[in-house]
Formats: structure tokens, C-alpha cells, sequence
């Protein structure tokens, strides 16, 4: 038989599920290793669902989703962040990662780099190399709050570059790029001709600052800004998210799409609208609940000599563990075998957190808090 898809054969595993899959096969495990909110979707959106089936919006939709929730989208948007757009720019998709694939697909050739965080979240070199693109690290800097290196930058652009991802508020950094940083890029993206695809998924999450995005600029042509329902509003399982684009752009993504998903659902749709333009209290509790952990996980760390790096927005923290002689699965297995706790290795974010494991801020504080203290338990016991 002739050999399955070496490009696809060659992916790499996500770090994240190796440790989740062996800590589900064991007792007594604290997960801090998956980013899920722990809590269900607020009821008026479920409602709303209800409603949207009895009403008969059971089939498909145009590719760019309801006319009506990218309107909504676009006026959100602009109030939001004092976007310059319409409904004409808005792709609803199923979920972010739906709306990143098919934003790379619109702009990137085979051959042709995409520069990604390191750290930064796993799927991103994934897709890419689904595409047959190449996948090109960028610098963090976590002592400057994991904003890009821009010497660094310099150093891995080349003419082959055709976009640069970001992604503010950073997942695994709960960094958030400011206003000067997100000008820098744009300048930057500008003097290498380079698109930008923004990802903000976490723009509801912030506890320290503002979000900025690239999109509220000037010079927006070249950005592509990435949106979800997921973790704003703890609707992971119902795949919503969407993209703010150029229109030409909008209209390749459209295509795109359809030979991919067809449309997001049309239930899904339905309930977006009434989390949009419903009640936001949940939102607001959620920013301060995870707030409220964020503050006592880092007490915590820090009252055992654990250097952690205090995020901004998302819902992770990033621990550093250079002390130890482990790194990346290793130390993370290790961590699962003798204390029970699963985290995210830093190896599967990039190179540069090879010595840092992320544990979650969206889980149960006294689960959280016990996780912490197992992880200062093993630190204690192997420095
Ligand atoms: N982008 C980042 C940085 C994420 O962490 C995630 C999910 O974990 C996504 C995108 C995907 O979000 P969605 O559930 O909307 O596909």
C-alpha cells in the first residue's frame, strides 16, 4: 500500500495531551495542564439555543456566517476597540482555530515562513506545517513581560517571511502587548511587507492593563484579527470564533471555509448573539475570580522561593524551574509521577521555556492552591 500523508504522519504531538492522557489513567491527579474554563455556559445563552432550534435555525448558513451576528460582530467590534469595519469583514468560523487555519490559508503559499512566539501556544506550528508553510520562531521576553525580541526579530525575518502571528493576551504568557509594543509591530510588519493575523482570544481575560489590538491602528490592511466565544464566555464545546479581515481577504476565507466546515453552526451562531449582546456580568466575575487565584497561586509560589511570572490576562502562569536538573516532558512527568500533578511542559511552546512548566488559572482554587503546593513539594525535595 502506498504510505499515508508524510506531512501529516510527520506532526508533532501536542506536550499537552502526553501528560493529560497519562494523568487521566491515574487517581488522585490535580490537572493545571489543560486551559478550559471550569465553569458552565451562562444559561440565557443556552436559552437562547433552545429558542434558535424551536425557531427552525437548524441548517446551514452562508460560509461567513449570519447576516445578523456579523453585524452585531462589526458593531461590536467597533465600540469595542474603535474598529474601522462592517459586517463585509467579519468570517464567523467554527472556533478560533477554524479562523486562524483559514487565515493562513488565505495568505500562505507552501514554502513560505510564518513567524511565531516562543513561547507560544502549540497549534500554531502545527497548522502551519499542516500547510506545508515553514514555521519560524520569535523571541519573548519574559522579563519584559514576554514581549517580542524585536532584535531577534530582525534576525529571523527573511524575504521568504510572509506573516507574523501574534498573540495578545498570551497563552502560555498571560503577557499583553501595549500600545507602543503592538506600533513597533505594525512598523515592523510594515518595513518587511508582512501580514499580521492577531490572536485574541483571551481579550476578555484581563486583570493588569488593556488590551490593544493591531486592527485599531492606521495601517490595518496587512491585520487579520482572530476573536472566540470560547474563553470569554466558557463555550468551548459549542466552536465559535471569528476573524476581522480585509475584505478581499474576507472573501478567501469564505471560500476557504466552505471546503472545510461548509459554515459554523447554526445553533451556535444563534447563541453568540445573546452572549454578545446579553448580560456581561458573567465576564466580569469570571476576569475577577480569576484574578483573585492568579494573586494567591503567585503568593503562593513566591512564598516558597518558586520564580513565577505574574500574567496579565488568559488564565495560565508560567513557572520557572531552571533550578532543577529536569526540563521539558521529563520534568513534567516527573512532577505527574511523584506528585500527582499534571502540568504543561514548556518544551511543547517553544524552546525558550524549555525550564518552565504553565499550569492553569481556570481551575478550582482549592485544587489550584493543593497543585501549587505539590509542585513546591517537589521542588523543595529535588533542588
Ligand atoms: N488561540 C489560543 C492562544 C488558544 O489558547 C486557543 C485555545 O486554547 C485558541 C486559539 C482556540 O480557541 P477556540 O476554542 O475558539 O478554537
Amino acid at each position: 500500500m502506498k504510505p499515508i500523508s508524510i506531512v501529516r504522519n510527520k506532526l508533532p504531538r501536542s506536550g499537552i495531551r502526553e501528560i493529560m492522557e497519562k494523568a487521566l489513567l491515574m487517581e488522585d491527579v490535580i490537572h493545571l495542564e489543560v486551559g478550559e474554563p471550569n465553569v458552565a455556559t451562562p444559561s440565557h445563552i443556552c436559552e437562547a439555543a433552545y429558542k434558535a432550534m424551536d425557531e427552525g435555525f437548524t441548517h446551514y448558513t452562508s460560509n461567513a456566517g449570519l447576516d445578523s451576528l456579523r453585524r452585531q460582530l462589526a458593531i461590536h467590534l467597533q465600540k469595542q476597540y474603535e474598529l474601522n469595519i462592517d459586517k463585509t469583514n467579519i468570517i464567523v468560523t467554527p472556533g478560533a482555530v477554524t479562523a486562524l487555519n483559514v487565515s493562513l490559508l488565505a495568505l500562505v503559499d507552501s514554502g513560505e515562513e510564518v513567524l511565531i512566539p516562543d513561547p507560544g501556544w502549540p497549534n500554531y506550528e502545527q497548522m502551519i506545517l499542516n500547510q506545508e508553510a515553514i514555521p519560524v520562531r520569535y523571541n519573548l521576553i519574559p522579563e519584559n513581560g514576554f514581549i517580542p525580541d524585536f532584535d531577534h526579530l530582525e534576525k529571523v525575518v527573511t524575504n521568504k517571511t510572509k506573516v507574523m502571528m501574534i498573540n495578545t493576551p498570551g497563552n502560555p504568557t498571560g503577557g499583553i502587548f501595549d500600545k507602543e509594543t503592538i506600533q513597533k509591530i505594525l512598523l515592523f510588519a510594515k518595513k518587511h511587507d508582512l501580514y499580521i493575523i492577531s490572536d485574541e482570544v483571551y481579550d476578555g481575560i484581563i486583570f493588569d492593563g488593556k488590551h490593544v489590538s493591531p486592527k485599531t491602528f492606521d495601517d490595518n490592511d496587512r491585520v487579520l484579527s482572530v476573536y472566540s466565544f470560547s474563553k470569554n464566555y466558557a463555550m468551548t464545546g459549542w466552536r465559535l470564533g471569528y476573524a476581522a479581515v480585509p475584505q478581499h481577504i474576507a472573501e478567501i476565507m469564505s471560500k476557504t471555509l466552505e471546503l472545510m466546515v461548509s459554515c459554523a453552526s447554526s445553533v451556535s451562531q444563534k447563541a453568540g448573539e445573546a452572549a454578545l449582546f446579553g448580560p456581561q456580568t458573567f465576564l466580569k466575575e469570571m476576569q475577577e475570580i480569576y484574578k483573585d487565584r492568579c494573586d494567591k497561586a503567585y503568593r503562593l509560589l513566591e512564598d516558597n522561593g518558586l520564580k513565577a511570572f505574574k500574567p496579565k490576562g488568559a488564565f495560565y502562569m508560567m513557572i520557572d524551574l531552571s533550578e532543577l536538573d529536569k526540563e521539558g516532558s521529563e520534568l513534567a512527568l516527573s512532577l505527574l509521577q511523584e506528585e500527582r500533578v499534571a502540568v504543561a511542559p514548556g518544551t511543547t511552546f517553544g524552546n525558550s521555556s524549555k525550564n518552565m512548566v504553565r499550569i492553569s488559572l481556570a481551575t478550582e482554587e482549592s485544587q489550584l492552591l493543593e497543585g501549587i503546593s505539590r509542585i513546591c513539594n517537589f521542588v523543595n525535595k529535588n533542588r
